[in-house]
């Protein structure tokens, strides 16, 4: 244990901290659920789907095969993603709402990334404070009377590659952490400055074998100790013994 810290310590030092820009992705990293095998356990499609989810993220099969496939066995409508936001708020990992509380309050920026869709995601953020405008998630089509109608599936969160190819668009000035649990998270590591990967709810081979720094506990809460610098943390004690006193 000890030792991984100092290896984990090694890595984020060599890779030259302070963090600005924190991102994370959603399903199985900030919530325990992962969103679309709980709507399609909703749906009576649960085996079928979760075997197709198991396979690509698990490095297995191209995310673009699989996609599609599920959506078409799944067809959620807005109400479901309504619901499935519900469920988002109340599987919350432990230790992300100390943690965003941390990070927003050092003033850093916080991103959600996902390949997930919307009224679920930003029902989601709006929960977590996180502001409408660093939400980035996928496209999804409804029929007026809210029925599923399609998504995108050619657009970047719904192919290999595709959080990469976001993530390196954003890199500026800004030094970027991107925490995830899949292994479309872990494939675009080398466009941020640290990959953080999340094994709190599932544990995959693949992305902890590839992670820069793997979280293999329950919680999010170590992630502080790893995108923080020392300055920053005792500014967070301080505050702490502020309260406190
Ligand atoms: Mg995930």
């Amino acid at each position: 244990m000890r030792k991984n810290k100092a290896m984990a310590e090694q890595k984020v030092t060599m890779k030259n901290k302070v963090f600005d820009l924190i991102i994370f992705d959603v399903d199985s990293t900030l919530v325990t659920v992962e969103g679309l095998d709980w709507l399609a356990r909703l749906k009576g499609k649960e085996r079928e789907v979760a075997d197709l989810t198991k396979q690509s993220m698990n490095g297995l099969v191209r995310l673009e095969d699989v996609f599609e496939k599920k959506m078409n066995l799944i067809r959620p409508s807005y109400k479901d993603l309504a619901n499935l936001g519900i469920k988002y708020c109340e599987s919350i990992v432990p230790g992300v709402i100390e943690v965003l509380a941390a990070l927003q309050f050092l003033k850093k920026e916080v991103f959600i990334l996902t390949g997930n869709f919307d009224p679920a995601v930003s029902m989601l953020a709006e929960y977590l404070h996180i502001l409408e405008k660093n939400v980035i998630s996928n496209d999804i089509y409804f029929h007026e009377d809210g029925r599923y109608k399609g998504f995108n599936n050619k657009g970047p969160l719904s192919i290999n590659g595709g959080k990469k190819t976001i993530l390196k668009k954003m890199i500026g000035r800004k030094k970027i952490v991107f925490v995830g649990d899949g292994a479309t998270d872990v494939e675009a590591k080398n466009a941020v400055d640290l990959f953080v990967g999340f094994g709190g709810v599932v544990r995959r081979k693949h992305v902890e074998k590839n992670s820069d720094v793997y979280l293999s506990g329950k919680s999010m809460y170590p992630l502080l100790s790893i995108v923080l610098s020392k300055k920053e943390k005792q500014i967070l004690k301080d505050k702490h013994r502020k309260v406190k006193t």
